[in-house]
């Protein structure tokens, strides 16, 4: 079907998978000649549909694929003329999604990103064009534009790309290259261009945060970074994803404890506890240094709200090492957790270990695990109840006019929970507002909270 191109032609984006990835498409509609193109609301209603693909675990590679023949659906309707696939799934199966998929009109790489006005003039033209350069090696910089697929008060600033751990269950390193740090001046410039057009909250984000600086400067320099950021004005929050463990350093920690606009919040992927587990994964932490870390969080930064991932029925678990899981979970007590049943990707170390575990075992670890957490975020939440929180204020209920949902320092947008705000208030505020909220209740994983007119903070609310 042919693109009228006597007009602007409209793309269509679509980000699957994580923040970092949601970075890349951000930079993708960024490189856009605005003459040529305009970033359409939808993917579904747009001339050529960008869809970037994530391919991290199982349930992510089969996601990718349902959004890839929903588009194909879309197309042989008539409702789309073209569609790209990008990302990860194409970085780590580009010649079998080429094989496969005759209906796509161009597949590209994660470091062929800034091609993708010829790709699309390529399309337009009806011809087909696949691009996978085999080492990635993209860096952005803060010349790049970045279209906001978020809301203007809170963005993610991705710090490094790439990854120079090991853990065997993952393939990510392979497609997304070795770590690479960008420069502290550059993210800073980057930083304050956002803070200009309203950014409240700056999240961090990358494969391993706290790597940042080892490969430029052969030391650790996140806290220094983090320092630099927390001096720029206009900023309330700068929130940071993605620690490894064993880099999260004593500056780092007191850094997050001492800075003002650093939140009491860290996200940091501890996968599992018990020592063979640790060992298998080469994730280069022990039992005890697991503890340690976090009696250490504990102690230094008693409101800390860490969130946590953890993966069950890695090959050779045993009963045993799950319990030690459990009770790890019951000593830390995380604010936040995440649990994902192993998932055995090709090309992983892990892949080839003996040992693997059953999926019914796997989904009776994972119950277990879950219902362990839902004990323990209920109480967290209940003690929660009479506190005052700072609250980001995102959205305005649609069915009730007094009513708002926000986030506070615990909660990162998309994986962690909201707190409902009830206000009867004259002024109401407004999304990219912070109002001071008491807790007044809880609601599974969420909080709700009242916020009062001597509790606005009047210089955010108009
Ligand atoms: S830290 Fe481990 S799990 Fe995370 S991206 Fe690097 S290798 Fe993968």
């Amino acid at each position: 079907m042919e693109i009228n191109q006597s007009k602007q032609i409209s793309v269509g984006m679509l980000s699957l998978g994580c923040p970092k990835t949601l970075v890349d498409s951000e930079l993708i509609l960024g490189f856009l000649e605005p003459s040529r193109f305009r970033v359409a609301k939808h993917i579904t209603d747009c001339d050529i549909a960008i869809l970037n693909t994530c391919a991290f675990i199982q349930d992510a590679k089969e996601e990718s694929i349902d959004h890839i023949l929903k588009l194909v659906e879309l197309k042989e309707a008539g409702q789309i003329k073209a569609i790209i696939v990008l990302g990860c799934l194409v970085q780590r199966y580009h010649s079998e999604l080429q094989d496969e998929l005759s209906e796509i009109d161009a597949f590209l790489g994660t470091a062929d990103y800034e091609q993708i006005n010829e790709v699309l003039n390529r399309v337009i033209a009806k011809k087909t064009f696949s691009q996978v350069t085999a080492k990635p090696g993209f860096l952005y910089t803060s010349k790049m534009n970045r279209i906001p697929l978020t809301p203007f008060f809170s963005r993610y600033l991705k710090i490094s790309e790439g990854c120079d751990h090991v853990c065997s269950f993952c393939t990510i390193p392979k497609f997304r290259g070795k770590h690479r740090s960008r420069l502290i001046e550059d993210i800073v410039t980057e930083a304050r261009g956002l803070i200009a057009s309203g950014t409240k909250e700056l999240i961090l984000t990358g494969q391993d945060t706290t790597f940042f600086g080892r490969d430029t400067h052969h030391t650790y320099l996140l806290a220094k970074l983090l320092g630099e950021l927390d001096s720029l004005n206009g900023l309330e929050w700068i929130r940071l994803l993605y620690a490894y463990p064993s880099c999260v350093t004593r500056e780092l920690i007191h850094a997050i404890r001492d800075l003002k606009r650093v939140c009491h919040y860290l996200d940091m992927p501890l996968q599992h506890v018990s020592d063979s587990m640790l060992q298998a994964m080469k994730r280069g932490t022990t039992k005890k240094t697991s503890y340690e870390l976090i009696r250490r969080l504990r102690q230094e930064i008693p409101d800390l709200a860490i969130r946590t991932t953890f993966i069950v029925g890695f090959p050779g678990e045993t009963d045993d090492d799950f319990k030690e899981l459990l009770d790890f979970m019951e000593y830390a007590r995380f604010e936040r957790l995440g649990v994902f049943m192993y998932s055995q990707e090709e090309e992983s170390a892990s892949s080839a270990l003996p040992n693997q575990v059953k999926h019914s075992i796997k989904e009776k670890r994972f119950d277990k695990a879950m219902m362990c957490q839902q004990a323990i975020s209920f109480e967290n939440n209940n003690r929660l109840i009479g506190k005052k929180l700072q609250v980001l204020i995102e959205r305005q209920s649609d069915s009730d006019p007094n009513l708002f949902e926000g986030r506070s320092y615990m909660d990162a947008p998309e994986v962690d929970g909201v707190i409902y705000v009830q206000t009867f208030t004259q002024k109401k505020p407004r999304p990219g507002d912070f109002v001071s909220v008491q807790v007044t209740g809880t609601r599974d994983y969420d909080l709700v909270g009242l916020c009062t007119e001597s509790e606005m903070i009047s210089s955010h609310v108009s």
